[in-house]
Protein backbone atom coordinates (compact mmCIF):
# COMPACT_ATOMS: atom_id res chain seq x y z
CA UNK A 1 0.00 0.00 0.00
CA UNK A 2 1.59 3.25 -1.29
CA UNK A 3 1.55 6.80 1.11
CA UNK A 4 -1.76 9.48 0.58
CA UNK A 5 -0.52 11.32 -1.82
CA UNK A 6 2.00 8.98 -4.03
CA UNK A 7 -1.58 8.73 -6.81
CA UNK A 8 -0.88 12.79 -6.50
CA UNK A 9 2.74 12.62 -7.67
CA UNK A 10 2.47 9.90 -10.27
CA UNK A 11 -0.43 12.43 -11.86
CA UNK A 12 1.77 15.38 -11.89
CA UNK A 13 4.63 13.35 -13.68
CA UNK A 14 2.54 11.88 -16.21
CA UNK A 15 1.49 15.25 -16.81
CA UNK A 16 4.90 16.76 -17.43
CA UNK A 17 5.34 17.82 -13.78
CA UNK A 18 3.78 21.27 -14.41
CA UNK A 19 3.27 24.23 -12.38
CA UNK A 20 2.94 23.12 -8.46
CA UNK A 21 1.17 25.69 -6.58
CA UNK A 22 1.53 25.76 -2.43
CA UNK A 23 -1.13 27.31 -0.09
CA UNK A 24 0.06 27.52 3.22
CA UNK A 25 -1.64 29.03 6.53
CA UNK A 26 -0.89 29.15 10.05
CA UNK A 27 -0.32 25.41 10.61
CA UNK A 28 2.68 26.01 8.73
CA UNK A 29 4.10 28.20 11.57
CA UNK A 30 2.82 26.29 14.23
CA UNK A 31 5.98 24.72 14.88
CA UNK A 32 8.11 27.94 15.01
CA UNK A 33 6.12 28.87 17.79
CA UNK A 34 3.83 31.08 16.40
CA UNK A 35 0.38 31.74 17.74
CA UNK A 36 -2.74 31.06 14.64
CA UNK A 37 -4.50 34.59 14.68
CA UNK A 38 -8.14 34.10 15.52
CA UNK A 39 -7.29 31.80 18.43
CA UNK A 40 -4.87 31.94 20.96
CA UNK A 41 -3.40 35.50 22.03
CA UNK A 42 -6.63 36.15 23.91
CA UNK A 43 -8.35 39.47 24.58
CA UNK A 44 -6.41 42.85 24.25
CA UNK A 45 -7.06 45.68 26.66
CA UNK A 46 -8.00 49.15 25.78
CA UNK A 47 -8.89 51.86 28.55
CA UNK A 48 -11.87 49.35 30.33
CA UNK A 49 -12.46 47.59 27.29
CA UNK A 50 -11.44 44.38 25.78
CA UNK A 51 -10.98 43.36 22.34
CA UNK A 52 -10.48 40.30 20.47
CA UNK A 53 -7.30 40.35 17.91
CA UNK A 54 -9.97 40.32 15.11
CA UNK A 55 -11.73 43.43 16.36
CA UNK A 56 -8.59 45.39 16.20
CA UNK A 57 -7.45 43.89 13.08
CA UNK A 58 -9.77 46.64 10.87
CA UNK A 59 -9.28 49.88 9.40
CA UNK A 60 -12.67 51.16 11.91
CA UNK A 61 -10.18 50.37 14.77
CA UNK A 62 -7.10 52.22 13.28
CA UNK A 63 -8.90 55.15 12.30
CA UNK A 64 -10.56 55.31 15.79
CA UNK A 65 -7.49 54.43 17.70
CA UNK A 66 -4.37 54.08 15.74
CA UNK A 67 -1.86 54.23 18.12
CA UNK A 68 -3.87 51.41 20.14
CA UNK A 69 -3.64 48.93 17.19
CA UNK A 70 -0.33 49.97 16.50
CA UNK A 71 0.79 49.01 20.42
CA UNK A 72 -1.02 45.51 19.54
CA UNK A 73 0.56 44.68 16.00
CA UNK A 74 4.38 45.53 18.08
CA UNK A 75 3.92 43.42 20.60
CA UNK A 76 2.95 40.59 18.58
CA UNK A 77 5.82 41.31 16.33
CA UNK A 78 8.21 41.45 19.79
CA UNK A 79 6.55 38.27 21.06
CA UNK A 80 7.32 36.12 17.58
CA UNK A 81 10.95 37.82 17.09
CA UNK A 82 12.54 34.86 18.31
CA UNK A 83 10.81 32.50 16.19
CA UNK A 84 12.84 30.73 13.14
CA UNK A 85 11.89 28.78 9.56
CA UNK A 86 11.11 25.04 10.32
CA UNK A 87 11.82 22.35 8.41
CA UNK A 88 8.29 22.41 6.09
CA UNK A 89 9.47 26.31 5.13
CA UNK A 90 13.15 24.57 4.25
CA UNK A 91 11.41 22.25 2.39
CA UNK A 92 9.26 24.61 0.37
CA UNK A 93 12.48 26.94 -0.58
CA UNK A 94 14.65 23.99 -1.81
CA UNK A 95 11.45 22.99 -4.09
CA UNK A 96 11.34 26.66 -5.43
CA UNK A 97 15.07 26.47 -6.07
CA UNK A 98 14.11 23.42 -7.99
CA UNK A 99 10.92 24.63 -10.08
CA UNK A 100 12.03 28.07 -10.76
CA UNK A 101 9.09 29.85 -12.62
CA UNK A 102 6.78 26.19 -12.23
CA UNK A 103 6.72 26.85 -8.75
CA UNK A 104 4.61 29.22 -6.72
CA UNK A 105 4.11 29.73 -2.78
CA UNK A 106 1.14 31.73 -1.97
CA UNK A 107 0.85 32.43 2.38
CA UNK A 108 -1.89 33.98 4.18
CA UNK A 109 0.95 33.95 7.04
CA UNK A 110 2.22 37.53 8.05
CA UNK A 111 5.20 36.43 9.49
CA UNK A 112 7.74 36.41 7.14
CA UNK A 113 9.35 33.01 7.33
CA UNK A 114 8.86 31.66 4.15
CA UNK A 115 11.08 35.11 2.92
CA UNK A 116 13.64 33.84 5.73
CA UNK A 117 13.44 30.15 4.85
CA UNK A 118 14.98 31.19 1.10
CA UNK A 119 11.55 31.62 -0.76
CA UNK A 120 12.26 34.50 -3.31
CA UNK A 121 9.89 37.32 -2.52
CA UNK A 122 9.06 37.16 -6.35
CA UNK A 123 7.41 34.03 -5.98
CA UNK A 124 6.35 34.23 -2.86
CA UNK A 125 2.70 36.01 -2.31
CA UNK A 126 1.90 36.98 0.62
CA UNK A 127 -1.79 37.41 0.27
CA UNK A 128 -2.42 38.94 3.78
CA UNK A 129 0.57 40.92 3.75
CA UNK A 130 3.79 40.90 6.15
CA UNK A 131 4.32 42.13 9.51
CA UNK A 132 7.71 43.52 8.60
CA UNK A 133 6.32 45.97 6.43
CA UNK A 134 4.73 49.60 6.46
CA UNK A 135 2.92 51.55 4.46
CA UNK A 136 1.52 54.71 4.69
CA UNK A 137 -2.28 55.17 6.04
CA UNK A 138 -2.75 57.99 3.77
CA UNK A 139 -1.62 56.24 0.63
CA UNK A 140 0.17 59.29 -0.11
CA UNK A 141 2.33 57.44 -2.54
CA UNK A 142 4.85 56.68 -0.11
CA UNK A 143 5.07 52.77 -0.96
CA UNK A 144 5.51 49.78 1.74
CA UNK A 145 8.97 49.80 3.41
CA UNK A 146 10.60 47.93 6.05
CA UNK A 147 9.05 48.54 9.24
CA UNK A 148 11.25 51.37 11.13
CA UNK A 149 13.95 49.78 13.87
CA UNK A 150 11.72 49.09 17.67
CA UNK A 151 14.04 50.30 20.27
CA UNK A 152 14.65 47.69 23.24
CA UNK A 153 14.24 50.62 25.41
CA UNK A 154 10.71 51.96 24.25
CA UNK A 155 8.02 49.95 26.46
CA UNK A 156 4.74 49.46 24.40
CA UNK A 157 2.57 49.91 27.97
CA UNK A 158 4.40 52.84 29.33
CA UNK A 159 2.61 55.69 28.08
CA UNK A 160 5.40 58.09 28.69
CA UNK A 161 6.85 56.55 25.59
CA UNK A 162 3.50 57.28 23.24
CA UNK A 163 5.14 60.53 21.46
CA UNK A 164 8.66 58.55 21.08
CA UNK A 165 6.32 56.16 19.44
CA UNK A 166 4.00 58.45 17.21
CA UNK A 167 7.13 59.83 15.94
CA UNK A 168 8.52 56.60 14.33
CA UNK A 169 5.30 55.63 13.16
CA UNK A 170 5.55 58.82 11.42
CA UNK A 171 4.96 58.43 7.07
CA UNK A 172 8.43 60.29 5.90
CA UNK A 173 6.69 61.47 3.29
CA UNK A 174 3.43 63.19 4.40
CA UNK A 175 3.82 62.57 8.12
CA UNK A 176 0.68 61.11 8.19
CA UNK A 177 0.35 57.43 10.34
CA UNK A 178 2.26 54.73 8.91
CA UNK A 179 0.14 51.39 8.89
CA UNK A 180 1.07 47.58 8.99
CA UNK A 181 1.22 46.28 5.75
CA UNK A 182 -1.41 43.78 6.28
CA UNK A 183 -4.65 42.96 5.16
CA UNK A 184 -7.58 44.17 8.00
CA UNK A 185 -10.54 42.11 8.28
CA UNK A 186 -13.06 45.05 6.94
CA UNK A 187 -10.38 45.10 3.77
CA UNK A 188 -10.53 43.82 0.45
CA UNK A 189 -7.75 41.91 -1.79
CA UNK A 190 -6.13 43.81 -4.59
CA UNK A 191 -3.30 43.24 -7.41
CA UNK A 192 -1.25 45.80 -5.90
CA UNK A 193 -0.40 44.60 -2.26
CA UNK A 194 -2.35 41.14 -2.00
CA UNK A 195 -1.57 39.72 -5.67
CA UNK A 196 -5.42 39.00 -5.99
CA UNK A 197 -5.90 38.19 -9.78
CA UNK A 198 -2.53 36.94 -10.23
CA UNK A 199 -3.40 34.42 -7.63
CA UNK A 200 -6.65 33.13 -9.16
CA UNK A 201 -4.24 32.87 -12.35
CA UNK A 202 -2.19 30.66 -11.05
CA UNK A 203 -5.19 28.30 -9.43
CA UNK A 204 -6.74 28.31 -13.04
CA UNK A 205 -3.24 26.87 -14.59
CA UNK A 206 -1.75 24.63 -11.85
CA UNK A 207 -0.85 20.92 -12.68
CA UNK A 208 -0.50 20.37 -8.86
CA UNK A 209 -1.67 22.26 -5.35
CA UNK A 210 -0.21 21.55 -1.97
CA UNK A 211 -2.26 23.14 0.55
CA UNK A 212 -0.35 23.33 4.25
CA UNK A 213 -1.76 24.33 7.67
CA UNK A 214 -5.01 26.04 6.47
CA UNK A 215 -8.35 25.36 6.73
CA UNK A 216 -9.90 28.14 4.58
CA UNK A 217 -11.84 30.75 6.65
CA UNK A 218 -11.13 33.20 4.14
CA UNK A 219 -11.94 33.92 0.50
CA UNK A 220 -9.35 34.10 -1.65
CA UNK A 221 -7.88 30.76 -0.49
CA UNK A 222 -11.07 29.06 -0.62
CA UNK A 223 -11.12 30.44 -4.45
CA UNK A 224 -7.89 29.05 -4.97
CA UNK A 225 -8.66 25.53 -3.49
CA UNK A 226 -11.77 25.40 -5.82
CA UNK A 227 -10.58 26.73 -8.66
CA UNK A 228 -8.26 24.06 -8.80
CA UNK A 229 -11.16 21.89 -7.54
CA UNK A 230 -13.42 22.92 -10.74
CA UNK A 231 -10.72 22.22 -12.85
CA UNK A 232 -9.98 18.53 -11.06
CA UNK A 233 -5.99 19.18 -11.02
CA UNK A 234 -4.53 16.87 -7.56
CA UNK A 235 -4.88 18.59 -4.41
CA UNK A 236 -3.28 17.45 -1.91
CA UNK A 237 -3.76 18.83 1.99
CA UNK A 238 -1.51 18.71 5.07
CA UNK A 239 -2.81 18.85 8.09
CA UNK A 240 -3.24 17.18 11.24
CA UNK A 241 -6.94 17.76 11.14
CA UNK A 242 -9.79 17.20 9.12
CA UNK A 243 -11.49 20.25 6.89
CA UNK A 244 -12.92 21.82 4.21
CA UNK A 245 -9.95 21.79 1.75
CA UNK A 246 -9.86 17.91 2.71
CA UNK A 247 -12.94 17.19 2.03
CA UNK A 248 -12.31 18.65 -1.60
CA UNK A 249 -9.16 16.94 -1.97
CA UNK A 250 -10.70 13.78 -1.16
CA UNK A 251 -13.08 14.66 -4.81
CA UNK A 252 -10.44 15.34 -7.02
CA UNK A 253 -8.38 12.27 -9.40
CA UNK A 254 -5.48 11.65 -7.31
CA UNK A 255 -6.51 14.40 -3.92
CA UNK A 256 -5.42 13.13 -0.56
CA UNK A 257 -5.71 14.57 2.98
CA UNK A 258 -1.91 13.67 4.67
CA UNK A 259 -2.49 13.63 8.00
CA UNK A 260 0.44 14.80 9.17
CA UNK A 261 2.18 18.30 11.04
CA UNK A 262 3.48 20.55 8.72
CA UNK A 263 7.33 19.55 8.69
CA UNK A 264 6.57 15.81 8.18
CA UNK A 265 4.52 16.03 6.04
CA UNK A 266 5.45 19.21 3.58
CA UNK A 267 8.97 17.34 4.12
CA UNK A 268 7.86 13.85 2.84
CA UNK A 269 5.76 15.63 -0.09
CA UNK A 270 8.38 17.51 -0.97
CA UNK A 271 10.73 14.51 -1.62
CA UNK A 272 8.49 12.33 -3.89
CA UNK A 273 8.04 15.72 -5.83
CA UNK A 274 11.50 16.61 -5.90
CA UNK A 275 12.85 12.58 -6.68
CA UNK A 276 10.18 12.87 -9.34
CA UNK A 277 10.90 16.16 -10.81
CA UNK A 278 14.72 15.54 -10.88
CA UNK A 279 14.04 11.95 -12.93
CA UNK A 280 12.87 13.95 -15.61
CA UNK A 281 15.58 16.71 -15.89
CA UNK A 282 17.07 16.84 -19.33
ZN1 LIG B 1 2.27 59.24 3.67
Amino acid sequence: MGRAFDRAIALWRDEGCGPVLVLTGAGISAESGIPTFRGSDGYWTVGSRNYRPMELATLAAFCAMPLEVWRFYLQRIRRHADAVPNAAHLALADLEALLGDRFTLITQNVDGLHLRAGSSEARTWRIHGDLRFVRCADACGFGVAPLPHLPGRLHLDDRSHDEALRELLRCPSCAGWLRPHVLWFDECYDEEHFRFESSLRAARSASLLLVVGTSGATNLPDRIVRTVHARQRPILVVDPEGGAFADLAAEVTGGAHFRATATRGVCEVVDALRAVATLRRP
